[in-house]
C-alpha cells in the first residue's frame, strides 16, 4: 500500500496565512513585525534563500530590513552590525545567514544576537531551554518537521522516534522537539552501527543527512512516519539535474504509513517557520515593554 504523501508545500501555505492574518491584526495595532536579514558575502545558494526569506517575509506583511555585505567583512563589522539590529525597536528578529564566509567567526556573530531575536534558534540560551522543556524559539527545520509530523499523527507518546544526524541545527534540535512530545527517542550519525535495524523498529525517522538514498526503502518499518529533510542534487543518466532526500522515495512510499516528499516537504515548512519565529518575537517584545494593546 502506497503511503499518504505528506504535503509540505500545502502546510506551508496554511501556515503562512495565519501568520499574514495575525500580522494585519499586529499591524492596525501599530505593531509591524519586523526581520532583519544578514547576508554576507556571494554564495549563490543563500543568495536563493535570502531572497526567498524576504519574499515571503514580504508577502505576509513582515517588515524585513535587508544588509548585504561584502565577503570581505570583519566578525568586528558584523558584530557591531548585529549589536546593532540587537538595539532597534524596529527589529524583532534577526536572521544571519549561515555559512559565513571562512574568515569569519560564525559562534562570535551568532553569540552576539540578543536570544529574543534569534529567530533562527540557534543562540546558547534557546538551545538550552529547548533541552531544559523551557519556552525557546526553536530552530525552524525542526519545527517543520514537528509540524508535518503532527498533521498526520498528533499524539506522539510513547513513538520510538529515530533522528538521522547530529547537527546543531536540525538533528539534535529534532531529537529535542520529539522527546518533549513523549517519543522514544534515538539519535543515530555516520559512526552508528546497523542503522537499517534501527529504521526498522522506529515509527517515526527523521532523516537529515545530506546524501542521495542513505536510507533504503526496505529499511522503513512498514507503516513509519518517514520525514525526509535532505536536500541533495543529483544529476541523471540524461544529464537532468534535479533535487532528492536522503531516503528512496520510489521504495520507502511503499512500506511508509506516511512520508514528505523532495522537494516540496520539509523545505517550504523551513521559511514559513522563521516567518512564525519572528511575529512570535514581536508579540514577545511588546508584551516584555509592558504595551499590550
Ligand atoms: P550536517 O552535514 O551538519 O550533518 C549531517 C549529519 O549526518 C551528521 O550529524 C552526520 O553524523 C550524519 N551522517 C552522515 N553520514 C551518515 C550516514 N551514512 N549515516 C548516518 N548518519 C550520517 O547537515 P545538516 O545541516 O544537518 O543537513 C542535513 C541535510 O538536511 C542536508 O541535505 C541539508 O541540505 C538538509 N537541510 C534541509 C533543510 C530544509 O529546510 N529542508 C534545512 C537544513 C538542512
Amino acid at each position: 500500500m502506497s503511503a499518504t504523501i505528506i504535503d509540505g508545500r500545502a502546510a506551508a501555505g496554511r501556515l503562512r496565512q495565519r501568520i499574514a492574518a495575525r500580522t494585519a491584526e499586529l499591524t492596525k495595532e501599530g505593531l509591524i513585525p519586523g526581520l532583519a536579514v544578514v547576508l554576507v558575502g556571494d554564495d549563490p545558494a543563500s543568495q536563493i534563500y535570502v531572497g526567498s526569506k524576504t519574499r515571503q517575509a514580504q508577502e505576509v506583511g513582515i517588515h524585513h530590513f535587508d544588509h548585504r555585505l561584502p565577503a570581505t567583512t570583519t566578525t568586528a563589522q558584523l558584530v557591531g552590525l548585529v549589536k546593532q539590529l540587537n538595539e532597534s525597536p524596529e527589529v524583532h528578529g534577526i536572521l544571519v545567514q549561515l555559512p559565513l564566509p571562512a574568515g569569519i567567526n560564525s559562534p562570535q556573530v551568532l553569540s552576539t544576537i540578543d536570544p529574543a531575536k534569534d529567530v533562527d534558534g540557534f543562540h546558547a540560551c534557546n538551545v538550552g531551554r529547548l533541552s531544559l522543556g523551557e519556552e525557546a524559539i526553536v530552530p525552524c527545520t525542526p519545527q517543520g518537521c514537528m509540524m508535518l509530523i503532527k498533521e498526520v499523527q498528533p499524539d506522539l507518546a510513547g513513538q520510538r522516534a529515530l533522528v538521522i544526524g547530529r547537527s546543531n541545527i536540525v538533528g539534535k534540535p529534532m531529537a529535542q522537539l520529539l522527546l518533549r512530545n513523549d517519543c522514544t527517542v534515538t539519535i543515530a550519525h555516520s559512526r552508528t552501527r546497523d542503522l537499517p535495524a534501527l529504521c526498522q523498529e522506529s515509527d517515526i525517522v527523521v532523516a537529515a543527512i545530506g546524501r542521495p538514498k542513505a536510507i533504503a526503502g526496505d529499511w522503513i518499518r512498514p507503516g513509519a512516519i518517514v520525514i525526509d529533510v535532505g536536500i541533495n542534487r543529483v544529476t541523471d543518466d540524461n544529464g537532468t539535474s534535479r533535487l532528492v532526500g536522503d531516503v528512496d522515495f520510489a521504495n520507502a512510499v511503499n512500506r511508509a504509513g506516511a512520508i514528505t516528499p523532495v522537494p516540496g516537504g520539509v523545505g517550504p515548512m523551513t521559511i514559513a517557520c522563521l516567518l512564525m519565529n519572528t511575529v512570535h518575537a514581536a508579540i514577545r517584545a511588546r508584551l516584555r515593554s509592558g504595551n499590550t494593546v
